[in-house]
């Protein structure tokens, strides 16, 4: 039996202006996103948990992502009804599903990136050249590719994001999560940058050399 969850409506006033923020913080990634050419309008999707709830807020089907406002967001919760009057993303299932996934995340954000796709049709494995590339990227889980919009491609990505934070969907673009917008999108810049990296040696035809495993170890060692 699904239990009644609260709206946004319902919320309480800090949770109110924790919400205000985040939503300022989201907008301004949506118009970044675009400008760097991460995105080509609404090629893409942008959601958050809305403090102290089980409801998530996704950017509304069809929208800009570079035009975003309060009101560009449609509001559906953890058993995946839409409570407000916004129509979701159609996309919408793969946040939900790594919400459910992973209660530790709180942000998710879903990219068309030109270089992470194209690394993913070469089949190359995403080269690490800096300590950013490693901190921030870390493990990237790759998913074959399905029709977008699918119960299927949601449930893959459920799967996908209990290994790592950074998935890629072949032919298709990333899924990124993060327990706050700047960590996601900081996490997308690097994703993005390793990967037009991988391509430009690919191009040169040669094998950089990469960050050692020492940094790896130490980051493992000291839990970051
Ligand atoms: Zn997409």
């Amino acid at each position: 039996m699904k239990v009644k969850l609260p709206m946004v409506s319902e919320l309480t006033l800090n949770n109110r202006k924790d919400l205000a923020c985040v939503l300022s913080e989201m907008i301004d990634v949506g118009r970044k996103v675009v400008e760097r050419g991460l995105a080509v309008g609404s090629g893409g999707n942008l959601s958050f948990r809305v403090p102290g709830t089980k409801t998530f807020l996704i950017t509304g089907t069809g929208t800009q992502l570079d035009q975003l406002n309060k009101d560009s967001f449609a509001e559906v919760n953890l058993n995946g009804e839409v409570t407000g009057s916004i129509k979701p993303s159609s996309e919408f299932r793969v946040h939900l599903e790594s919400y459910v996934a992973r209660p530790d995340i709180d942000v998710c954000i879903h990219l068309h990136p030109q270089a992470s796709v194209l690394t993913a049709a070469l089949n190359l494995p995403i080269k690490f050249l800096t300590v950013d590339h490693v901190y921030y990227v870390r493990n990237v889980v790759r998913i074959p590719w399905m029709r977008a919009g699918t119960q299927e491609i949601a449930d893959a990505t459920a799967l996908a994001v209990k290994r790592s934070n950074v998935v890629i969907l072949e032919n298709h673009g990333c899924v990124v999560l993060a327990p706050s917008v700047q960590l996601a999108y900081t996490r997308v810049l690097n994703l993005e940058e390793a990967s037009e990296l991988t391509l430009r040696c690919h191009d040169l035809g040669i094998i950089p050399t990469e960050v050692p495993k020492a940094y790896w170890e130490y980051l493992e060692a000291n839990n970051l």
